[in-house]
């Protein structure tokens, strides 16, 4: 079930409806749980979502057009999701941004769908037949917020597998330590290369990392500097 292609629609959910809970929260896995649940058995329901899947580039132009209506009230935006992984068809349109200009931003989400729900974590809104859901962050956890919206939801979990070993934890907001000091969340790479870091005491790469398959360490799993970041398209 994992390796399906639709398990993309419960990524938000996921990631951060248990987390900001609420009413709104629950209305969303309603929304979301529900194909991804039923996508594994190729139900009568699962066969009706696939069809409405778009092609990547019908998806990709419909976000940018979305974009290019939301971008006056926006400091920073970046499509994320399965558009970002450049799978083949598309659910969802996901973005995760930083509002300059919020109430602004709200109307504008309301102009297009009345129906439009959430908060200051996320909004929820159907534009061009689509479902549309922005992910609202802000600079310091830019990266944390990019890496959970752009899943796959199954990636993610691996890699939240990988630092709980290491007594670490990662969220939308960041990766933080034992301790629960935040150690990197402004950017992906940043991310990538604390989890990815090998042990300084490690007897088999010396702490530098590399070796074996994919510049991995056999012993520590750590990897080289500079091969740690792995690319959208290559997350699932
Ligand atoms: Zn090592």
């Amino acid at each position: 079930m994992l390796q399906n292609p639709d398990i993309n629609l419960s990524v938000p959910n996921l990631s951060f409806g248990g987390r900001y809970g609420g009413d709104f929260a629950d209305k969303t896995s309603a929304t979301t749980t529900l194909p991804a649940m039923n996508m594994g058995e190729k139900s009568a329901i699962g066969e009706a979502i696939a069809a409405t899947r778009l092609s990547l580039g019908q998806a990709t132009d419909l976000a940018f057009k979305l974009m290019a209506e939301l971008d006056q009230f926006l400091a920073r935006w970046e499509i994320a999701g399965s558009i970002r992984r450049k799978e083949p068809t598309i659910g969802d349109i996901d973005v995760v941004l930083i509002p300059n200009n919020m109430s602004g931003l709200k109307a504008k989400v309301l102009s297009i769908d009345p129906t439009a729900h959430g908060g200051d974590v996320k909004i929820f809104f159907e534009y061009g037949g689509r479902k549309v859901n922005l992910f609202f962050t802000n600079d310091d956890a830019w990266g944390a917020t990019l890496l959970e919206a752009t899943g796959s939801s199954s990636y993610i979990i691996g890699l939240r597998m990988k630092v709980k070993k290491r007594g670490w934890k990662l969220n939308n907001t960041g990766l933080y330590d034992q301790s629960g000091n935040k150690i990197a969340g402004k950017t992906e790479e940043e991310i990538f290369d604390k989890i990815w870091e090998p042990d300084p005491n490690c007897s088999a790469c010396g702490g530098v990392g590399g070796g074996g398959k994919e510049n991995k360490c056999p012993l520590c799993r750590g990897k080289l500097a500079g091969k740690r970041y792995k690319t959208p398209e290559n997350r699932n």
